[in-house]
């Protein structure tokens, strides 16, 4: 009696859980990367504090198999690798986060994104950090956990995780099989079913496959999708955008990723039109969270910011928006009584 009162008491607690996430949720692209550098532990804090129900993690991995967070596999857009080390270039002019140890890693400084060629950076407007010095460091997914679980604690607020496993395929390809390094990592640190405040995600349909099979990945799982026909691993993304696709993918995944492009598009006099997209997902239980609110960057010929939150919340009724601007999107969704 005393085990059925004690797993009921458990169930309960995870239904709570379950229905207290709010709807739809504010997802932070590489923590606030509208204010400070992309994926640097500064960056994940301030989105903790800003309000972010998931805060997101892409994840790559070094020459010693540790994944780091890092949204290319190449760091000569977001360190002074080229400074540091001047010599580990490959053929092809990049550098690689993969050919360096992490101690290695750790002698860089995190830069606001920059064009590696011309020295520019990406958003004129953001953070500059190129030429001033800074602290900022490549971070491990598991520093970046324990930091996020702190702050949940300290806050009393609880900011999910939303890691993305970045090209498996080429992981591969060189020797490392990057999720299965990844999958027991999550599970250690208490994300491991769909309970746990948890979104796995990929671009490519073969790893997706795997970390349902496999890899034994049981915690929610999100198939990304790009605006261009196929992804270089073979995934036939305007497939994945029909309703056959959808239905296919429906018992693997609990949702899908798409970018603003396959949602809508607006005309030259700033009206959007919608696609069926959300309509197919919604139609097979799969959750839409679309990508990337950038106030600075809004898709082309969408007037502003607010018209942009309307658009994907109101007529598309999507279920969570990845955004650079935690706060904005968090106010909009106040000021439309939605939080
Ligand atoms: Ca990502």
């Amino acid at each position: 009696m005393k085990t059925i009162a004690f797993l009921l008491a458990v169930l309960a607690t995870s239904a709570t859980a379950q229905s207290a996430q709010p709807h739809p949720l504010v997802i932070a692209h590489r923590g606030a990367s509208g204010y400070l550098p992309e994926h640097t532990l500064e960056a994940k804090a301030m989105a903790h504090a800003l309000g972010a129900d998931f805060i997101e993690q892409d994840l790559v991995l070094t020459k010693d198999d540790v994944p780091v967070v890092l949204h290319d596999i190449y760091i000569d857009t977001v360190t002074d690798v080229a400074k540091i080390f001047p010599g580990r270039k490959r053929a092809d002019g990049r550098f690689y986060a993969l050919d360096l140890t992490l101690a290695e890693l750790k002698q860089l400084r995190v830069l606001e994104r920059f064009n590696a060629k011309t020295g520019a950076a990406v958003y004129p407007k953001r953070f500059a950090s190129r030429e001033t010095p800074s602290s900022f460091q490549v971070s491990t997914l598991e520093e970046e956990l324990q930091l996020l679980q702190g702050l949940n604690r300290s806050t009393g607020r609880a900011a999910g995780i939303y890691p993305e496993i970045k090209k498996p395929k080429w992981h591969r390809e060189q020797g490392h099989d990057i999720s299965r390094i990844v999958v027991p990592i999550l599970t250690r640190y208490g994300y491991a079913t769909k309970a746990d405040a948890c979104f796995l995600q990929c671009f490519e349909l073969e790893e997706v496959r795997r970390l349902r099979g496999e890899l034994g990945w049981h915690g929610r799982l999100i198939m990304l999708i790009e605006a261009k026909a196929t992804g270089e691993d073979g995934t036939d993304y305007n497939r994945l955008c029909t309703a056959a696709g959808i239905k296919e993918i429906a018992p693997l995944v609990d949702g899908i990723g798409p970018p603003f492009g396959r949602i809508a598009t607006w005309s030259t006099a700033g009206e959007p039109k919608v696609s069926e997209l959300v309509k197919f997902a919604h139609a097979e239980k799969l959750v839409v969270h679309p990508y990337t609110v950038r106030i600075d960057e809004l898709p082309r010929n969408c007037p502003s910011a607010d018209a942009l939150h309307q658009m994907l919340f109101n007529t598309a009724g999507i279920d969570g928006v990845f955004t650079d601007f935690t706060d904005v999107t968090a106010a909009w969704l106040v000021r439309a009584k939605k939080r």
